[in-house]
């Protein structure tokens, strides 16, 4: 059928974390092996069961070249709501691409557990220093249970992913 409608703009850049909404929740987290262990407080919750009513954390499935190969689920609280609480000895740290935000894996299981983002959020974003959490990592992980969206536009930051 003709249609005269014009192509749908492309959607605007979302902020990859949502404003706090009140409503905060703590969560343990840990690799597989259990050597390193790690909790963080964050709002909104992640779960529709938290959120007393109001809106649930939408995490965020990372298309950048680092998170497409860990399978990474990701949220980003404020680095002051993460506890490293045991094993960080067994926290190994991975630079790659600017080689200004570190990704730490477990050096025993290789689990990714986090990225440090102070340098992008301190430099190139101008807010609040902040972390992505791998939710893969959750103690209590039910994964059907997480409000998730796509995020392709940091695919296309530079520097270009070559190998
Ligand atoms: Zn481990
Ligand atoms: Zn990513």
């Amino acid at each position: 059928m003709a249609t005269d409608q014009q192509p749908a703009a492309p959607p605007a850049i979302e902020s990859p974390w949502p404003a706090p909404n009140g409503i905060w929740a703590s969560y343990d987290l840990h690799c597989h092996c259990g050597s390193v262990r790690y909790s963080m407080k964050i709002s909104p919750p992640l779960f529709e069961d938290q959120t007393e009513g109001k809106e649930q954390y939408t995490a965020i499935e990372c298309h950048c070249s680092h998170c497409e190969r860990q399978g990474a689920l990701c949220v980003h609280p404020l680095v002051e709501n993460i506890q490293w609480t045991q094993g960080l000895e067994h926290r190994g740290t991975y630079l790659c691409a600017s080689k200004k935000n570190p990704h730490f894996y477990c050096k025993n299981c290789g689990c990714f557990l986090a990225s440090d983002l102070t340098w992008l959020t301190e430099n190139v974003m101008k807010g609040e220093n902040r972390m992505t959490i791998n939710l893969r990592m959750l103690k209590d992980v039910d994964l059907s249970k997480l409000k998730i969206r796509q995020q392709y536009f940091m695919k296309n930051i530079p520097p270009k992913y070559e190998v």
